[in-house]
């Protein structure tokens, strides 16, 4: 299954909740200091939905195609 991950660059706060949930998919901007996309198909679709509940600014989007 493929898929696509954004971040709202506006909304995120840089909190780093997504880098320690899913470090193989999440990082740290060290210049914005925003999350960013290393990789959208690394980690587990586990690992990226938690993200996705947990982000206290809710600004991760995750889309699944086939
Ligand atoms: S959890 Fe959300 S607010 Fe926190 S760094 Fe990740 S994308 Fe930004």
């Amino acid at each position: 299954m493929d898929r696509e991950i954004f971040i709202d660059q506006v909304q995120c706060s840089g909190c780093e909740a997504c880098v320690e949930i899913c470090p193989q998919v999440f990082a740290i901007d060290e210049l914005t200091g925003k999350a960013f996309i290393l990789d959208p198909l690394a980690g587990t679709e586990e690992q990226i939905e938690e993200a996705v509940v947990t982000c206290p600014q809710d600004c991760i989007t995750l889309i699944k195609a086939n």
